[in-house]
């Protein structure tokens, strides 16, 4: 469903927004339990310095930190200015997707991607990691879609299963080939596990043409993220080290919105 009404598209907006806003509050917390070990499912949010239990006051999405000038309102610690940031840009990220995708099981699918992608970038930039679980996450969001797609009788879903698993097959295997070989060339890690993982997954998701793009991007926004010295910011952070994941993620942001567009309008260059 196309969002051709004004007034649909604004109150798809600030659905889209608000949801962003709360997703965005959620999706930091389960980064951050991922990678202290917390369950994922059990357990009250509590402030990360003095424990205390966070009561709804404290849970409002930018607000609560903002009214609180950044600080735990209990023991006074300071609250990273990253938990707010995140959850604007989550924000950003659902608006950007609803308007681009409209009312369709697509942007349904994207919007839970990014999801993942966001929890994924929390803690490949804290921890350098790619949790596993993530990467299955993703998988799984894709095979509903397909399934969904199948359903509702938009696609034939053997033959979107089929391409998908192309997509993910031919991206994954030149870039572990390429990581394999840098490995021995520079006697260290080139490129993580995870990063691999995540761009078969992105295979799966664009197919290789627009997953062309998506790695050209990801590389210049990685070069990007390096000369400006971004790392997690965690204790015993290696200045040195740069987590590739959150320029991946971010490029498939980008591809999601124009990545199809991208590639058109090069195929037309030859076709002329
Ligand atoms: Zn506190």
């Amino acid at each position: 469903m196309q969002l051709d009404s004004p007034l649909l598209l604004g109150y798809v907006v600030c659905v889209a927004g608000i949801l962003g806003l709360v997703m965005g509050s959620f999706l930091n917390c389960l980064a951050w339990r991922m990678t202290h070990g917390e369950s994922v499912l059990h357990g009250r949010s509590h402030c990360t310095s003095c424990g205390h239990v966070l009561g709804p006051r404290d849970l409002v999405p930018v607000l609560s930190w903002a009214l609180s000038r950044g600080r735990c309102r209990y023991c006074g610690e300071r609250v990273s200015w990253r938990y707010p940031a995140t959850e604007l840009f989550t924000a950003i990220v659902y608006v950007s997707l609803a308007v681009r995708y409209g009312l369709t099981l697509e942007m349904l699918e994207l919007v839970a991607f990014a999801s993942v992608l966001l929890v994924l970038s929390l803690t490949d930039l804290d921890e350098y990691l790619i949790p596993n679980a993530t990467i299955v996450a993703a998988m799984l969001v894709r095979v509903a879609y397909i399934v969904a797609m199948g359903a509702t009788g938009q696609a034939d879903a053997m033959a979107l299963l089929r391409d998908s698993l192309v997509g993910g097959v031919v991206v994954a295997v030149p870039i572990l080939l390429l990581a394999l070989v840098m490995d021995r060339v520079l006697g260290r890690e080139s490129l993580g596990g995870g990063d691999v993982k995540l761009l078969f997954v992105a295979g799966l998701y664009f197919g290789w043409q627009q997953c062309l793009f998506l790695v050209v991007v990801a590389c210049v926004l990685g070069l990007l993220l390096a000369v400006l010295g971004v790392n997690g910011g965690g204790d015993g952070d290696d200045p040195h080290l740069i987590p590739f994941g959150p320029s991946i993620a971010l490029a498939c942001w980008i591809t999601m919105l124009v990545g199809g567009q991208v590639v058109t309008w090069y195929v037309g260059l030859f076709m002329g």
